[in-house]
């Protein structure tokens, strides 16, 4: 039920952290696996870490930003490597700034990578499901889908937006057989949190405030995705489930 073989995924923005843990968990359920990133040297380094294993790991270097370099990537992988059966939209960006201060481009910067690229990535990729009939999109979403935070605006508005995005595509694309759903994490452990993990007061609260009582490794993310992917979640459509320690559910 949760074999991938004979599936391609094409996961963006996974180069490393939450992304490159989706990635191996794909592979390691026989998906051939596509890793995005914009930095081809360390896309490949990556690569290689699972090429070693056996099996089919590739890489396409593009800013998810940018629409030109998507529809050339997207064409480019499916001459050559295969029909994109499963779309993980993780790619992600943080700014940390009050409101009051924030600049006009780091909001522009965070939602068009965090909120415009799902749209045009999925834009790219959805068609060629619709007309197969069959198809899987993930979204990488967040707690604050659901809850706001101060000093990361931007994100939080591109990451509820998401949600909704997710619900929009799933609603859309759903009688053609293609399911659209999100994963929201809870705290996990990469480096887009390094300075988070270092401020002390910041990870004792992450802690206490996480009913787990720590936070998530980035291998503990890959179930979810590997379920939304697979055959097991064919009438499964528009959610958001949350893998975060109980934090959404405790006050
Ligand atoms: P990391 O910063 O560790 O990794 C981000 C990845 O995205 C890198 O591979 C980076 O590679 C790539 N990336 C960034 N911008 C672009 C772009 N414009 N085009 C293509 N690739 C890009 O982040 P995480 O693994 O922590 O986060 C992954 C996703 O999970 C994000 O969407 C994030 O918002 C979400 N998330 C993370 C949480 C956490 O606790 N870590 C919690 C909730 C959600 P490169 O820079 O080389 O392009």
């Amino acid at each position: 039920m949760f074999d991938l073989t004979g599936k391609t995924a094409l996961i963006t923005g996974a180069s490393r952290g939450l992304g490159f843990a989706i990635a191996k968990g794909f592979f390691d359920h026989g998906a051939t696996v596509v890793i995005n990133g914009r930095n081809l040297e360390t896309l490949e380094k990556s690569a290689n870490e699972l090429r070693a294993k056996g099996g089919n790991i590739f890489t396409s270097s593009f800013d998810v930003t940018n629409s030109d370099a998507i529809k050339s990537s997207v064409a480019d992988i499916e001459a050559n490597i295969g029909a994109i059966d499963i779309l993980v939209n993780n790619a992600g960006i943080q700014h940390r700034e009050l409101l009051a201060d924030l600049k006009e481009a780091d909001w522009r910067r965070v939602l068009e990578t965090n909120l415009t690229a799902p749209f045009l990535v999925a834009q790219s990729v959805a068609p060629g499901m619709v007309k197969r009939k069959s198809g899987k999109i993930i979204n990488i979403c967040s707690l604050t889908s659901e809850l706001g935070r101060a000093n990361i605006a931007p994100y939080t508005t591109a990451k509820g937006g998401l949600k909704m995005l997710t619900k929009s595509m799933a609603v859309e694309w759903a009688k053609d057989n293609v399911q659209v759903n999100g994963i929201g994490p809870g705290y996990f452990l990469t480096e887009m949190n390094t300075a988070l993990v270092e401020d002390e007061t910041f990870n004792n609260w992450v802690c206490n405030r996480t009913p787990a009582g720590r936070w998530g490794e980035p291998d503990e993310l890959s179930g979810a995705a590997i379920f939304l992917a697979s055959q097991a979640s064919n009438y499964v459509n528009g959610q958001v489930i949350y893998v975060d320690g109980g934090f959404l559910s405790s006050m």
